[in-house]
């Protein structure tokens, strides 16, 4: 069982996102005609999925609704076999600008580790609207991604009593539905073999090597998303320059 306890509890979350929440405390929804969560029938959203390298490994679940990413961690790979449940650990809303990124995150930082883009695509509600229906702990939705295809559920489990001077984390189930997409008994575990990015093709460890690409949780989303615009920073100087230069300073010293 992955270590969870930091999920959604209020130590952990970073500054943009507080932001982010308070961005919306301060609209009364009761009173503005803005929608929040509203999604007529067969509107389709975007969804996306970051497999990522933490403390434990997880598939960070993110459906765009009320212009955010309703979030959850799944523990493990989602499952095809509509009799396997995967735990998906509610986690805050997250900004649509954190859904394109794939790159690291400083140790150290809320959500220090690895990401990578393992999905993406569109999700649509089977019935009802999808904000009432999460408010009631039971969604059903049809997803159209590149791993991701066909309908899936997301319920409610009773929850944990609250420890003290943390926020009641929700425990979720992910649930595939019986569809042509479906597979019982081995064939269920097909998505495990999916380890490559989505977006560039990379592997974990390509990423964790090579990406250029930094997310600090400890900045805003607004300098975050500014710096990944940038072009990356210029190569150091080429190890025989350095060289030169090195040797250039010795003789200066004798
Ligand atoms: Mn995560």
């Amino acid at each position: 069982m992955p270590d969870l306890r930091n999920f959604g509890s209020r130590r952990f979350v970073a500054p943009a996102m507080t932001k982010l929440s308070t961005y919306y405390a301060k609209r009364n929804f009761a009173k503005t005609k803005e929608p929040r969560g509203k999604v007529a029938k067969g509107e389709r959203h975007r969804f996306v999925i970051q497999r990522h390298a933490a403390t434990r490994l997880h598939y960070d679940l993110r459906l765009e609704l009320g212009g955010v990413y309703k979030s959850w961690a799944v523990t493990k790979t989602p499952s095809l076999d509509p009799a396997v449940k995967r735990l998906a650990v509610e986690v805050e809303d997250h900004p649509i600008e954190y859904g394109t990124f794939e790159g690291t995150i400083p140790e150290g930082q809320y959500g220090g580790g690895t990401v990578q883009l393992w999905d993406r695509g569109t999700w649509r509600p089977q019935a009802g609207t999808p904000a009432r229906d999460l408010e009631k702990g039971h969604l059903k939705f049809v997803m159209d991604g590149v791993r991701m295809k066909g309908k899936w559920a997301l319920v409610r489990m009773r929850d944990d009593r609250q420890r003290l001077g943390t926020r009641a984390r929700h425990n979720w189930l992910l649930i595939k539905e019986i569809d042509g997409e479906a597979a019982r008994g081995p064939g269920g575990d097909a998505l495990q073999k999916a380890v490559t990015s989505v977006k560039t093709g990379r592997t974990l460890e390509e990423i964790a090597d090579k990406s250029t690409k930094i997310w600090n949780s400890n900045r805003s989303v607004k300098k975050n998303v500014k710096a990944l615009k940038r072009k990356p920073a210029k190569k150091k100087k080429t190890p025989a320059k350095k060289k030169a230069k090195k040797a250039t300073a010795n003789r200066k010293r004798k």
